[in-house]
């Protein structure tokens, strides 16, 4: 998997029915569809941590998450897939019943490790407690310059320099941080934010810019599109998701994608975009995280 961005196959989806609206080309670039498990942009994320473990004498990768967490899943796959051990220290309390996310995290060989919220709040201790020679530790959601630096990769698979503006959804800001690095000068991001009021995200985002005055100015994040919070999903984002599907053969998850995409169908019919604006949109996979819902919940 490191370095083998330039042999996956990736797909561009024009949006031209519903949520374009023929304001302007919007074409959204399906990362979900790129591994069935190792969800869209953390594969990305995760190409440069893996390429330090094989280059390193580590054989086991540690991280973080929660109970339905995409990193979580995906580095569990991508451990196994490189020949790696993986442990997850999981946010809370061992649940009665795991999640169908850490069943499979578990079914892939990591091992599950469950820590209490104010425990998880300090990841620093839980490194100094469990750290051992041959560990390498991944940030949880893959947060860093190394994530980063991986999520840029994102841009330079297929060709996307027509673009001018590029968005996607947000939550430690690595992919973000990433596109906004590899963008073309002429090319302005937008972040939208799936947390509510998550005012250290500019800094976190900014911590991971290169050190270049241009890329301090080429992107907006936007805070209004959380739908009450992280993981929330009222009854209007559901119905939301399955006009996306309707309309746009487009699957959407709960937590990222479909906020995203509402975020961009409003901005579109606010005339957000200036004319000869085209959009293109990263979706970034996380569909396994639908797998929440009660059954029959989705069309898809
Ligand atoms: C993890 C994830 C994100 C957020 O990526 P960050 O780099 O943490 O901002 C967005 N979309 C999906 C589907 C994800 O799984």
């Amino acid at each position: 998997m490191p370095g083998s961005a330039q042999n996956i196959h990736i797909d561009m989806q024009p949006l031209g029915n519903w949520v374009s609206q023929g304001i302007c080309p919007v074409d959204i670039m399906r990362l979900d569809r790129i591994h069935s498990v190792i969800s869209g942009n953390k594969w990305f994320k995760l190409q440069y941590y893996l390429a330090e473990a094989k280059a390193s004498s580590t054989n086991t990768l540690a991280s973080f998450g929660g109970p339905y967490s995409n990193h979580i899943i995906a580095l569990a796959c991508a451990g196994r897939d490189n020949g790696l051990h993986t442990v997850g220290f999981i946010r809370g309390e061992m649940p009665a019943r795991l999640s169908h996310t850490l069943l499979q995290a578990r079914t892939l060989g990591m091992e599950l490790v469950f820590t209490d919220r104010k425990a998880y709040l300090e990841p620093e201790k839980i490194i100094r407690a469990y750290d051992q020679p041959g560990w390498q530790w991944v940030p949880e959601g893959g947060y860093g310059t190394t994530g980063a630096r991986g999520a840029a990769e994102i841009l330079s698979v297929v060709p996307t320099g027509n673009y001018t503006h590029i968005i996607c959804a947000v939550g430690t800001g690595t992919m973000l941080a990433g596109l906004i690095n590899r963008a073309q000068e002429h090319q302005h991001l937008t972040g939208i934010s799936v947390m509510k009021g998550n005012r250290s995200l500019e800094q976190s985002v900014a911590a991971l810019l290169d050190p270049l005055p241009a890329r301090r100015k080429n992107y907006t994040l936007l805070h209004d599109y959380h739908f009450g919070g992280y993981g929330r999903h009222p009854e209007p984002l559901l119905q939301f998701m399955r006009d996306c599907w309707q309309q746009e053969q487009l699957p959407t998850d709960i937590v990222y994608t479909s906020k995203m995409l509402f975020a961009v169908k409003d901005l579109l019919s606010m005339g957000y975009f200036p004319a000869g604006s085209r959009l293109l949109l990263i979706h970034s996979g996380g569909l396994q995280g639908n797998g929440s819902l009660p059954p029959h919940t989705l069309p898809f």
